[in-house]
């Protein structure tokens, strides 16, 4: 026996969503949180975008569980009050090369099971937005937003309805393998330890660090955490644009693309900047790099109209000259320790396929 089934090691909104399946499945669970709030880390420093899923190669985790995890957030929102608006989004292209790789996206997408994506020209797409420039554009029309702290609060609620507890300022410290699961080191004001038949380690960014404090894991089984970091700028005054607008996508990230908030502001970013550290202060210097990527698509914009916004970090496992991996959802298949689930390089779309990654964990662990 154990003192607990499930050990859920960060509450960001993957540990979160993940507490509430297995909470929802019987299963007693604790949540372990470093910071003194939930959701603090890269889960409240994002787009807020629900994606559409067309990204992503075929047969990846990435698109599988994006297109999955969309159709659930969309009802998850409806039916937990989730602040929400599928506004849809649109992808430009402003050069023939461009259009190109729109064709080359259209039928990603549709192969990953989008099959609402449309190809329109420059006509169409101006009729949708008057101040666009493109040659062309392809329409997400199931592209959304969302208010991704309500969504973190409604998880949080129906975890901790069916038993879970959160506790915070309980950083993990370390974990020893038994028999039949493992003792968890926590830290902080009152360091305790505990035994848990499962764990799952859903540090986001620090996840690489956290497992080599797992006793047994092997070294191979651990990437190399990489930090991409991302400005965001808001836009002083009020939207030109009523969609989100994607400029055709870079190889890590998505290139930097206008977003809206719930409330109808715009703001632009993220831009990619790899970094050593975990530092979120915002250079009002990348503001020159920002200028002329959002004139490609929207040459109206004024001069001085960004106010440096924030920043977030994708939680990388490949460097930059490499190229873009999948999510690792790392079960006792992969790794060989029974009970024990990591999970590595969780950035976009991760808010998106948040309830299918809950989902993934579950069955690794045939909770
Ligand atoms: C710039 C940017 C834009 C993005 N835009 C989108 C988007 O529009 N749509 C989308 O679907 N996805 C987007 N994403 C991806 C999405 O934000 C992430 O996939 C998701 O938030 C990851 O959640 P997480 O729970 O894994 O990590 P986190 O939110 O980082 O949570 C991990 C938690 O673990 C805690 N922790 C760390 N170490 C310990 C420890 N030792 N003990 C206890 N707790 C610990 C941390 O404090 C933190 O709260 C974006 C990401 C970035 C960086």
């Amino acid at each position: 026996m154990t003192d607990i089934d499930a050990i859920i090691i960060g509450a960001g909104v993957i540990g979160l969503a993940t507490a509430r399946a297995l909470a929802m499945r019987g299963l007693s669970v604790i949540i372990l949180e470093s910071g003194k709030e939930f959701g603090s880390a890269t889960s409240s420093r994002n787009s807020e975008v629900i994606h559409a899923g067309l990204y992503y190669p075929a047969g990846s985790l990435k698109a599988r569980l994006c297109v999955e995890g969309k159709a659930r957030l969309y009802a998850f929102c409806q039916s937990h009050g989730v602040a929400h608006r599928r506004c849809g989004k649109l992808i430009v292209a402003t050069s023939d090369e461009e259009v190109a790789m729109l064709a080359t996206l259209h039928e990603k997408g549709k192969a990953n099971g989008c099959n609402d994506l449309e190809l329109i020209d420059a006509r169409q797409a101006l009729l949708l937005e008057p101040a666009l420039a493109c040659v062309a554009a392809l329409i997400s029309p199931s592209t959304g937003i969302i208010d991704s702290h309500g969504y973190m609060l409604a998880l949080l609620g129906d975890a901790q309805d069916h038993g879970a507890v959160l506790a915070l300022k309980a950083p993990f410290e370390k974990a020893e393998a038994m028999g039949n699961g493992f003792r968890v080191y926590v830290g902080g004001t009152e360091p305790t330890s505990l035994t848990c038949r499962l764990l799952i380690n859903a540090a986001g960014l620090v996840a690489p660090m956290v497992a080599r404090k797992i006793e047994g894991l092997p070294e191979d089984m651990i990437p190399q955490a990489r930090f991409a970091k991302g400005s965001y700028f808001s836009l002083a005054g009020k939207s030109p644009f009523s969609r989100l607008i994607y400029p055709a996508p870079h190889t890590h990230g998505l290139g930097v693309h206008l977003t809206l908030d719930l409330a109808g502001q715009a703001r632009f970013g993220p831009d990619v900047e790899w970094v050593d550290t975990i530092d979120y202060a915002v250079d009002p210097r990348r503001m020159e790099g920002f200028g002329d990527a959002i004139r490609r698509y929207w040459p109206g914009l004024p001069d001085n109209a960004l106010i440096p916004a924030y920043s977030g970090i994708r939680p990388k496992i490949s460097g930059p000259d490499e190229p873009a991996m999948d999510f690792r959802i790392d079960g006792p298949e992969t790794h060989g320790l029974a009970g024990l689930v990591n999970l590595f390089g969780i950035e976009s779309p991760g808010l998106t396929a948040s309830l299918a990654i809950a989902d993934e964990v579950a069955a690794r662990l045939e909770a």
